[in-house]
């Protein structure tokens, strides 16, 4: 029948993150105790330096439309940030600038990918990736990436899901949701298999890359030389500098690839804000002292969730090395009954039971792709996140 709504939008799904936030909002409103453990930003408050770059532009009247896929400034200092964080070398027409590293991504998919070309996507995968690929017409091929591998790509499985129709694989170190992190060993593997098929193009999602713990270091696959001009790295202020609502997002890339993903913007949103644009020079020029100390307390925070999960009867979570979150499993608790008898058949019948017994709020695997897991965003302070997995404790021995 006729439906107003298209098509391809029948496909995909509204965020089931932004869906878990929702119900914790609602119960929060409705008088529940809630700790919502299931957001997706840092909970640092974006440094002063950057905050007074953008009350700068707006007073000198840097408040008018800026060229579509970014100012010369922010581009200059993107390729500045390259060149010193990651020796890479761009010019400023390989670079697009976008409303935040998702909105890239979008980009990235709608300039490239025509009815049924494939895109290989790692499980757990962020959320928006299959959908964005389906939205652009796309088919998500998802590689699954079990615990036993860390949540990491096994190369050989990776070869086996390449077709003649692969047009691009996603990569995401550190990974949302698992904070799983590919060590320049792990990247040479991957890199070794996509040498052997030319046609592949590679999207690394780097936004987590200033999230790293007990110096692990970051290594990113447009490094390898044999590689770079397929890849297309997408990063971002969001996650690193605190600035998720102010978005920006940024890719270095093929220039065909950039200058398409122009072109999109500007029958589409035209640049991003002009005021952002400016704060955004200044978190990637100015003093970056702030990333270390955030990251030593997130990894306090880590510690503490990690070993807290652990002491608990039929969870067991992974040790990652980078963002702000870990995915245990809960199959050991699968087969229980809650105090109001329900049975526990999967992951969103545990998270459910969680939150309406305890009021946490946490992300089931399956909404990542990897079902019998949950994810806890532990960028939240330390006392919420001993209230927090206190009540999962308690919660998860009253089941029988
Ligand atoms: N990529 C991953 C893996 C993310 O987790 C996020 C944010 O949650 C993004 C991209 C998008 O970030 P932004 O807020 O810049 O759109």
């Amino acid at each position: 029948s006729m439906s107003i709504i298209s098509d391809s939008l029948k496909k995909i799904k509204p965020s089931p993150t932004i869906a878990v936030s929702t119900k914790a909002r609602e119960l929060k409103a409705a008088g529940k105790d809630v700790i919502g453990l299931g957001a997706g930003e840092p909970d640092f408050d974006t440094p002063d330096n950057i905050k007074k770059a953008a009350i700068k532009a707006i007073n000198d009247g840097d408040t008018k439309y800026t060229a579509v896929d970014g100012t010369p400034a922010l581009k200059k200092a993107i390729v500045e940030k390259f060149k010193k964080e990651n020796n890479l070398d761009y010019t400023s027409d390989q670079i697009t600038v976008g409303a935040g590293g998702k909105h890239v991504i979008y980009n990235a998919m709608m300039a490239t990918l025509n009815e049924g070309d494939e895109v290989i996507v790692p499980a757990p995968y962020w959320v928006s990736y299959p959908d964005m690929v389906l939205l652009a017409g796309g088919t998500p091929i998802i590689l699954e990436c079990d615990e036993k591998q860390e949540f990491k790509i096994n190369p050989a499985e990776l070869e086996k899901s390449i077709t003649p129709k692969t047009k691009w694989i996603i990569l995401n170190s550190p990974s949302n949701p698992t904070g799983a992190c590919y060590t320049k060993k792990d990247i040479r593997e991957i890199a070794d298999i996509l040498e052997k098929h030319p046609h592949v193009y590679v999207l690394s999602d780097d936004i987590y890359e200033h999230v790293t713990y007990e110096g692990f270091k970051f290594f990113t696959i447009a490094q390898i030389d044999t590689l770079k001009d397929r890849v297309l790295t997408m990063n971002g202020v969001s996650k690193a500098y605190s600035m998720t609502g102010w978005r920006i997002g940024y890719a270095a890339g093929p220039k065909d690839i950039i200058k398409a993903m122009g072109k999109i913007q500007s029958q589409s949103t035209s640049n991003p804000s002009s005021i952002s644009q400016a704060a955004a020079v200044e978190a990637l020029v100015g003093t970056q002292d702030f990333i270390k100390e955030r990251a030593t307390s997130f990894q306090e925070r880590r510690d503490f969730v990690v070993k807290a999960l652990n002491a608990i009867d039929g969870i067991e979570c992974l040790n990652p090395a980078g963002a702000f979150y870990v995915f245990p499993s809960c199959k050991g608790l699968m087969g229980k009954k809650d105090s109001s008898g329900n049975e526990l058949k999967r992951d969103t019948d545990f998270v459910q039971s969680l939150l309406e017994n305890s009021g946490i709020a946490v992300v089931q695997g399956s909404a990542f792709g990897l079902e019998g897991f949950f994810r806890i965003s532990y960028a939240t302070s330390m006392e919420n996140l001993k209230k927090a997995l206190e009540k999962i404790s308690s919660y998860c021995e009253s089941l029988n």
